[in-house]
């Protein structure tokens, strides 16, 4: 699949609470959509075990990231469960400019910045958790967070959930196959310029 054309390139949101499974789905995404390049942001969250610098986030320490910040490197940037994530001005601008379409992992905050700044040029897919409770099993499941970070990650997840229907699309991870394909027909509309 080629989905450089000649004109801006698409700009490809995932939005999700922490724990639904937006990262494994992602990385499911990354693989097939080989033409759909990955925004890597900047974050001054400790890395996770299996995670590499520069691939899944650039980490910084907080006093980089307030620098970058204040010399405009961030297209968008928020405060996300106590550490700053943001998004590479540099990188977006470049890409989407080149007609190369990005996909992107955004809090609420990012996903309504964006969608600010781009309009319809940027698309937002919710994706929700079967249920509050499925989501606090997962995000348990999953190991790497401490007790106080997990409190919090769920504490922040109900705030999300009450937005899953302001986006463009929305996705239930109840099934991870299912959603998937839900998740691939919704992108394949997206960059084939097919949404009703
Ligand atoms: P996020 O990136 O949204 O924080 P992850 O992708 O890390 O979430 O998923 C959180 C945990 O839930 C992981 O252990 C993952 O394997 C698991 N998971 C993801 N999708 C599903 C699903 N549909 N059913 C059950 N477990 C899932
Ligand atoms: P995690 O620490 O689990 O990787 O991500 C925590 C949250 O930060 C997720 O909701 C994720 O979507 C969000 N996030 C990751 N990168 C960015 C970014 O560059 N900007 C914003 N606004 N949120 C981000």
């Amino acid at each position: 699949m080629n989905n450089k054309v000649s004109e801006r390139g698409k700009i490809v949101i995932i939005v999700a609470p922490s724990g639904t499974g937006k990262s494994t789905l992602i990385k499911r995404l990354k693989e097939e959509f080989r033409d759909l390049h990955w925004s890597v942001s900047f974050t001054t969250r400790p890395m996770r075990e299996g995670e590499v610098d520069g691939k899944h986030y650039f980490y910084i320490s907080q006093d980089e990231f307030l620098k970058k910040k204040d010399q405009g490197d961030f297209i968008e940037w928020a405060e996300v469960h106590g550490n700053y994530y943001g998004t590479s001005l540099g990188f977006v601008s470049s890409k989407v400019n080149h007609g190369y379409s990005l996909l992107f992992d955004l809090d609420v905050q990012g996903a309504d910045n964006m969608k600010k700044q781009f309009g319809d040029e940027a698309r937002a897919i919710f994706i929700a958790p079967p249920s509050l409770d499925a989501l606090e099993e997962r995000l348990r499941g999953r190991g790497t967070e401490e007790e106080d970070v997990i409190k919090l990650r769920l504490e922040n997840a109900r705030g999300e959930l009450s937005r899953k229907d302001d986006y463009d699309y929305i996705v239930i991870n109840d099934e991870l196959d299912k959603a998937y394909s839900d998740l691939k027909n919704v992108v394949t509309k997206i960059l084939d310029n097919d949404e009703d």
